[in-house]
């Protein structure tokens, strides 16, 4: 892909403001766009660009608006190197979880496109014989999507697809630390000739200034945020104001329970994938390990030999995890890991970057406890913590001993001991004996404080339509 987009995106034209807003390369701390930084009166005029394109993009059949996606996600996957590499250098991640993110991208941009193949109302058995009584679907209408950093490509097509699909048209507000895939993403559309004003995408440095009338204009029906629990509770308050509908993906504490009678290489091995993909700064990291004591010992020998091979860098040179992506992220684990030490948690390996970098040294703590801090708030870095319980019963309450319920992971050769985790977790998705809880067909679903709606997967359009009652007289 040729030229950075670095302009705001409403109404199919690209907008240049003399406000601009500073793009990093955590890795190195280097500039690699200024962007134009939207105000209130551009996120009003994204809004009236939304709302005239919804009355044609809603009108078109299902069909049209497949066809039309399916151009968008050949263009992203005709483009995705570049876009691989900038995702890389504006977020960090490693060129091949960039590639992968990207791909998946583009495949969730088919599963909303064929879903909103299958939008379908019912015929009820009318209860009185003059009327026939249906359901049927709708448009919710222009939807405003804000989005975090840690996936700049996959939670923003995750929302505009099913979006669009569902016969919405988007304002897109994307996190101001990594704009540059979602313009990169705009421009892809208008190639593929997805209809001016549909998408529109405001980036701005203080989200207060977009985020203000987006949740506060009556023609905004659905706000469909991913981002923090404190975010998204500010959010909806806000939103209350106007009645809007709210799709919340938020954030997680996820315990990954190791038996005494797991398989403890399939435990180590897996706890890699769930604690230090994308530097760790994932809401289904696994932020507690919860292992039994009879096992301990051996598991934190065996964990800490493999997690001292992990190698930090540059995300394109030959490294198993990146940088952090900012100071302030890491300024918030080192007082975390702090605070756990003066209360009596041991440094196993690691415990502090290399030097002043966002570069984080893969890190393992044992002894922690639940009076910790650290238990308490989602970790974002590559940091195992580890905790002891003696039976099952200690185990699911500890686990549960959070206002958020994202992820759970739980090992153990007995099946129905996983069964029985499945059923009392407070926690929407959960892996048994694996970490790979990601797929196109599973959504994204919090519960508790980890959100409201799923995301993603079978059912994906259901946040994006209304229903409709239809009663036909047969007078
Ligand atoms: P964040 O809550 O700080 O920001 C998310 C988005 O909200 C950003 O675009 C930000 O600019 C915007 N925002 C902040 N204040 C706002 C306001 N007052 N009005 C309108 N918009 C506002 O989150 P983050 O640091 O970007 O991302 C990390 C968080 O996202 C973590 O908590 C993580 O767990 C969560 N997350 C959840 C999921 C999920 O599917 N559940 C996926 C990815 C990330």
């Amino acid at each position: 892909m040729e030229n950075l987009s670095t302009g705001l995106f409403i109404k199919g034209s690209w907008l240049s403001k003399e406000k601009k807003f500073k793009v990093l390369n955590p890795a190195d701390g280097s500039v690699l766009a200024e962007v134009s930084d939207a105000d209130a009166d551009d996120a009003r005029q994204a809004i009236t660009a939304a709302s005239t394109a919804l009355i044609s993009w809603q009108k078109d059949s299902p069909q049209e608006r497949a066809r039309l996606l399916k151009l968008w996600s050949t263009e992203i996957r005709n483009n995705s190197k570049s876009l691989a590499e900038l995702l890389t250098k504006e977020q960090g991640k490693v060129l091949s979880e960039a590639e992968g993110e990207i791909l998946h991208s583009a495949n969730l941009v088919d599963w909303a496109a064929d879903e909103g193949q299958r939008i379908h109302g019912q015929t009820l058995a009318s209860h009185d014989n003059s009327v026939r009584n249906f359901t049927i679907k709708n448009a919710v209408g222009v939807v405003a999507a804000i989005t975090p950093w840690n996936f700049p490509a996959a939670a923003v097509l995750v929302k505009c697809a099913s979006a669009l699909a569902a016969g919405c048209t988007v304002v897109l507000k994307p996190s101001d630390e990594t704009p540059l895939v979602s313009l990169a993403f705009a421009k892809l559309s208008k190639k593929a000739g997805i209809p001016e004003g549909c998408l529109n995408v405001v980036p701005c440095k203080d989200p207060k200034n977009v985020g203000d009338v987006l949740l506060s204009d009556p023609r905004v029906k659905l706000i469909s945020f991913t981002g923090s629990t404190q975010v998204g509770k500010k959010i909806y308050a806000t939103a209350s104001g106007t009645m809007k509908r709210l799709s919340m993906e938020l954030g997680g504490n996820a315990p990954y329970i190791v038996f005494d009678d797991a398989d403890i290489n399939l435990a180590v091995e897996q706890a890699i994938g769930a604690r230090f993909y994308n530097s760790g700064q994932i809401c289904v990291g696994a932020n507690r390990f919860l292992v039994h004591q009879e096992i301990s010992k051996q598991y934190i020998e065996t964990l800490r030999s493999k997690v001292t091979e992990l190698k930090v860098g540059d995300g394109f040179d030959d490294v198993n995890y990146g940088p952090l992506i900012n100071q302030k992220a890491k300024d918030k684990l080192q007082r975390l890991i702090d605070d756990a030490v003066s209360k009596g948690a041991k440094i196993e390996c690691g415990g502090e970057s290399l030097g002043n970098s966002l570069f984080y040294k893969p890190t393992v703590i044992s002894s922690v406890t639940h009076e910790m801090a650290i238990s308490q708030e989602e970790l974002f870095g590559p940091v195992v913590c580890i905790y002891e319980f003696e039976n099952e019963s200690e185990a699911l309450s500890l686990a549960n001993s959070t206002p958020s319920g994202l992820a759970a992971y739980v090992f153990s050769s007995s099946h129905k001991r996983l069964w029985d985790f499945a059923e009392h977790l407070e926690f929407g998705m959960i892996g048994a004996n694996t970490s790979n809880i990601f797929s196109l067909d599973l959504a994204f679903a919090g519960v508790k404080e980890s959100g409201m709606g799923r995301e993603g997967g079978l059912g994906c359009l259901d946040d994006f339509l209304i229903t409709k009652n239809f009663s036909l007289g047969m007078n």
